[in-house]
């Protein structure tokens, strides 16, 4: 599926993509890098991997550090723009260590803002629709302040996005950093990992190996379901928005439907003969989520254009060859390496 473009065009940027081996990150470099750009890649290959921008490893105007944001980091010659996607996104992947990813979203955002700072590059922070936690006010706009207990298993993820979106803030007012800060909404699309453990990508592996379909709950409670290539235009359209527009602002799709619906949608597309089978809901997980984007529609021009059905096929013609053995993408199954501070000396990138 084709990124529809609606940028306008700009001198080329040197960009640095943290995160950028993951889901939503890898998606970012391809459309920086069509756009002309010059991309640095750091990752520490948590939850990404090189799978995924392995056919950009010869590009010319890219080049791939693997780095921890919780370290400091060194990067030489000129930064115009720091999008920060470096934190695993997935419930059962933030969970496995959460006090290392409390540090990867405080310490990584500081890092990055540290370096921003040092380049007077403007950054971009990936925030979530979990900073809203179980919310009491539906659709969620950005003005809501949120229902997060902070003592819960997700409150490692919930609280450091929202400690990240603060230091945003703070360097904002402390030194006068371009920041833009954007609350992303359920996203799923090709190169979410088989074994991710988000529902779109578990509903759509199991169907297609004909495997239970894992309800988690009742299945009534509800998201909001966005295709990637609709939201890193939006990140993209975020980012290049006049330095006033610093957000937080909800970029998702406002087409709420409840689990055990979009397990239906799955089963029907994929033809599948799987069945559900009903689990116990995960602490604190959301009953309901969906965002209101009259904010991004106002002063971005943004809504998402893909239909659910359309992405959702994308998708599963992305995982039919996966689970075959053939897609190019997967986390590599080893723990986070602690490399100490990198040198960040570019070979190819200045
Ligand atoms: P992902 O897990 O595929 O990508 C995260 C990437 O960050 C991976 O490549 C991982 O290896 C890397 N990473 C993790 N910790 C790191 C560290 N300490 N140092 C360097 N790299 C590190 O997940 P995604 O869905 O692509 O999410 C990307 C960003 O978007 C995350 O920050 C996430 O919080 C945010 N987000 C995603 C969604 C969604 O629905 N996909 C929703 C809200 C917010
Ligand atoms: N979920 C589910 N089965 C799964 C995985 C998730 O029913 O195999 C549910 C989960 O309990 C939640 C919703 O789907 O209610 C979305 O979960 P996900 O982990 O994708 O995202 P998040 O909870 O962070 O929005």
């Amino acid at each position: 599926m084709t990124i529809q473009i609606s940028i306008p065009a700009r001198r080329s940027l040197r960009t640095l993509v943290a995160g950028g081996a993951g889901f939503i990150g890898s998606h970012i470099c391809d459309t920086l890098l069509r756009r002309g750009d010059t991309v640095v890649c750091i990752d520490n290959l948590h939850t990404g991997s090189l799978r995924n921008i392995r056919p950009l490893l010869n590009h010319p105007n890219f080049s791939f550090i693997e780095h921890d944001v919780r370290e400091p980091l060194d990067l030489e010659g000129r930064l115009d723009r720091v999008y920060n996607l470096a934190c695993p996104a997935s419930p059962p992947h933030y969970q496995q260590d959460p006090v290392g990813t409390m540090k990867t979203c405080v310490l990584g955002t500081l890092n990055l803002l540290e370096l921003a700072r040092e380049k007077s590059a403007r950054i971009l922070q990936a925030s979530t629709s979990e900073v809203y936690g179980d919310p009491e006010v539906h659709p969620q706009p950005e003005t809501y302040v949120g229902h997060v207990n902070t003592i819960g298993p997700r409150a490692c993820y919930d609280e450091g996005k929202r400690a990240a979106e603060t230091l945003m803030f703070d360097y904002q007012r402390m030194y006068g950093l371009d920041i833009k800060v954007a609350r992303i909404f359920n996203t799923y699309g090709p190169r979410m990992h088989e074994n991710d453990g988000r529902v779109v990508s578990n509903f759509i592996v199991q169907a297609l190996r004909g495997a239970p379909i894992t309800v988690y709950g009742s299945g009534s409670q509800t998201r909001s379901f966005c295709f990637v290539d609709d939201l890193v235009r939006g990140l993209e359209m975020l980012m290049e928005s006049p330095a006033s527009v610093t957000g937080p602002i909800n970029l998702g799709n406002p087409h709420e439907m409840s689990i055990e619906a979009i397990a239906r949608e799955v089963l029907a597309c994929t033809q599948s003969a799987s069945t559900l089978e009903f689990k116990p809901l995960p602490v604190d997980d959301p009953k309901r989520r969906k965002p209101v984007i009259t904010t991004a529609e106002r002063l971005l021009g943004w809504r998402p254009q893909i239909p659910l059905r359309k992405g959702l096929e994308a998708t599963i013609a992305y995982f039919a060859l996966e689970v075959a053995g053939r897609a190019p993408s997967g986390p590599n199954r080893r723990p986070p390496r602690r490399p100490g501070r990198a040198q960040l000396a570019l070979a190819r990138s200045q």
